[in-house]
């Protein structure tokens, strides 16, 4: 029957990893149906809510994904948080292969005294406040320091100083949000320190060509040595902007103000390399340096979270054990993206790892290891949604949300005017 040619497979996370296995399998097979499983209520995960407003044409990859959405063999239901609303095993119920892609969104705590003072947060959090993502907008941020701390070098890192120190005027034409936006321009911040365990060598920030490297190096090693001298004291003074790097440093503590009500500074141990090659260790000299500030970001790693007790885990790495994106020992069961590589790499790396897991799948269906015999589908998960109370939105409806973030840009000439209010997105529905 043509339902037994016809695979039914679905992706759990709508991010680069879910849209481009999607992708893949939709041009590699073609009778595959695909339908994307996503707990926001909008699709692109990180390209939406992780990648910096000033950065837009980073965000072209959304054209590609629309077209993928649009494709008749190709499904979105957001609002569906699996793990939460449905299962895995009920998935693989209703599917003949699952592919997660759900990214890695917890952030590294940085286990040390102080972390809860208030003007401590994750540096990812502080993105998702800035570029709209519902559950960050509590964040309220108080810029009314002058200095801001981020600990963590990588590219988040980068990101988040460079929004911090931009004049706010430059942002105005972008999508950050209007409430992001007041807030910066109230902000007092003027010097963003970004500090790191080790060296300049080993910084995480992705470096595209080799032979700038050995400038930058040198620039980065003279910041990294040097304490602001007093004519750069001056030009701080003055009320314009700068930024530093602070290597071979590891946070031991966060200082309170007098009144024990907020942050003041993060005491930090000097540390030095030790061993060569994989083995190079950052470890303690002994030595300590506090740097007074009222803001602490810290991005010192991402990892995913286990989304259901009967997939494997690697609690230790953070990611789901897999040999080329199929999962160990659960056939019918793959993985893509940062839930499988771990969080490093951009928007292409991701790209090129989820093509892989769609080959996988692909080559496991043409030597059926997958089950054999029609399967239900959507159609199945619909209606265990649907007695839980669960009411997905679709790729239409997210049409209509960008539509109408769109106008709301039009007015200040930004390209949209992002919706945050999740009620307030399901009332524009008619939910
Ligand atoms: P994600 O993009 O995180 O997608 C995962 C999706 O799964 C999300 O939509 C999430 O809501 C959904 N999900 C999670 N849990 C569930 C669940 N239980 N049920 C259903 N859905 C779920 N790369 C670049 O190339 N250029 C850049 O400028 C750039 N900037 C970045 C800035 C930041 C702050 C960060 C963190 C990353 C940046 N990257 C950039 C890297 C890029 O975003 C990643 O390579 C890519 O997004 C990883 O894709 P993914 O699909 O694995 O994860």
């Amino acid at each position: 029957s043509t339902q037994e040619k016809t695979p039914q497979i679905c992706v759990v996370g709508s991010g680069p990893a879910g849209f481009y296995t999607a992708q893949y399998l939709l041009k590699h097979h073609p009778q595959a149906h695909v339908d994307i499983y996503e707990k926001q209520l909008v699709p692109f995960g990180l390209v939406r809510f992780g990648v910096a407003p000033d950065h837009p044409e980073v965000k072209n990859v959304i054209n590609t994904f629309t077209q993928t959405a649009h494709s008749d063999r190709c499904a979105f239901w957001g609002n569906v948080e699996v793990g939460r609303d449905v299962t895995v095993p009920e998935l693989q119920e209703a599917y003949h292969a699952v592919v997660l892609s759900y990214g890695a969104e917890d952030h590294q705590a940085l286990d040390i005294p102080g972390e809860e003072l208030p003007g401590v947060f994750s540096a990812r959090s502080f993105v998702g406040w800035y570029n709209g993502l519902p559950e960050n907008q509590e964040l309220a941020p108080d810029l009314s320091c002058d200095t801001a701390v981020i600990l963590g070098q990588g590219n988040v890192a980068l990101d988040v100083a460079r929004i911090l120190l931009t004049p706010p005027e430059h942002l105005e034409k972008t999508d950050i949000t209007k409430a992001a936006l007041g807030v910066l321009r109230q902000s007092q911040v003027k010097t963003v320190w970004l500090v790191g365990r080790r060296g300049p060598l080993q910084v995480a920030f992705t470096i595209k060509i080799p032979r700038p490297r050995k400038r930058l190096t040198e620039l980065l090693l003279q910041t990294a040595t040097q304490k602001p001298r007093a004519e750069e004291a001056a030009h701080l003074a003055s009320g314009s902007r700068a930024w530093g790097l602070r290597f071979f440093r590891s946070p031991q503590q966060v200082l309170p103000s007098p009144d024990g009500r907020r942050v003041a500074g993060i005491r930090l141990a000097v540390t030095r390399l030790e061993g060569v090659g994989e083995a190079i260790r950052a470890v303690p000299t002994g030595d300590m340096e506090d740097l007074p500030c009222g803001l602490v970001l810290s991005s010192i790693g991402y990892k995913s979270r286990p989304i259901d007790p009967s997939v494997p885990f690697d609690l230790k790495l953070g990611v789901i054990p897999n040999m080329e994106g199929r999962v160990v020992d659960v056939p019918g069961l793959y993985c893509s993206g940062w839930v499988k590589t771990g969080p490093t790499g951009v928007i292409g790396t991701t790209m090129n790892d989820s093509f892989l897991t769609g080959q996988m799948l692909l080559q496991d269906l043409k030597s059926g290891l997958l089950a054999s015999g029609p399967r239900p589908g959507s159609a199945a998960i619909q209606a265990l949604l649907s007695s839980r109370g669960v009411r997905p939105v679709s790729f239409s409806d997210w049409e209509k949300l960008d539509a109408k973030e769109v106008a709301q840009g039009q007015g200040s000439g930004k390209p949209r005017e992002k919706l945050v209010d999740r009620q307030e997105m399901l009332r524009l529905l008619g939910r």
